[in-house]
């Protein structure tokens, strides 16, 4: 059984970046669904429905075929916006607007700077089409920058999510419409690169960089 986890803050602070309306939307909403989804799909598979989320999403050949795309859709949106909102954070804490420490060294080794890293990733961002996130994830030794469509999962091609920019237009149609851009511009101002450096300790620390699963 999946649950839904509640925001690590309130649904305004954000704001102005991404408004309250749209977090309420994206989080009771949305995110909701996706694990309510989930729950339905496997009833009555209880060793699915017993497992990690993570663990789900590396296993999903083990899952039966009639209901493999609907585990994959909603397990796909369930895990990744449990770990996007940990990911954000309120412009006026946590300071650095870039990453710092042992993070940037490791964009600056993969990147050449996080100027230029940035650059390719907002590209892969506002080139996506249709639906679907970008993704900073750690690969095996280095960090690379993956598109994925709809909510197709990096942990199930075997890649670690370090940071995620949601492109569904649910992420931000209410604000900023038809404008992708400025969604992307926004985004930067609400990075939690604490929690980014965490998880790319988690990636290098825990083996958990998906080289087990294929
Ligand atoms: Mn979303």
């Amino acid at each position: 059984m999946f649950n839904l986890p509640n925001l690590p803050y309130l649904h305004d602070v954000l704001e102005p970046y991404i408004d309250e309306e749209t977090m309420h939307v994206h989080h009771d909403g949305h995110h909701a669904a996706y694990v309510k989804n989930l729950n339905d799909a496997l009833a009555g598979h209880d060793e699915f429905l017993n497992m990690e989320v993570e663990e789900l999403l590396k296993n999903l050949d083990r899952v039966p075929e009639e209901i493999r795309t609907k585990v994959k859709n909603n397990a796909g949106g369930h895990y990744h916006h449990s770990i996007w909102w940990p990911m954000l954070a309120p412009a006026d804490e946590n300071g650095a607007r870039e990453a710092t420490g042992e993070l940037l060294q490791q964009i600056e080794k993969d990147y050449g700077g996080f100027a230029a890293f940035r650059e390719k990733f907002d590209q892969a961002a506002s080139t996506l089409f249709g639906s679907g996130w970008v993704w900073l994830v750690w690969d095996r030794d280095h960090l690379a920058i993956a598109s994925t469509a709809n909510q197709d999962s990096p942990l199930s091609q075997g890649f670690y999510p370090v940071l995620g920019l949601d492109v569904w237009e649910h992420a931000y149609y209410l604000k900023y419409k038809n404008k992708r851009a400025d969604w992307i511009f926004a985004f930067w101002n609400v990075v939690n690169w604490q929690e980014v450096a965490r998880r790319l300790n988690r990636a290098k620390e825990g083996g958990l960089n998906g080289t087990d699963s294929h």
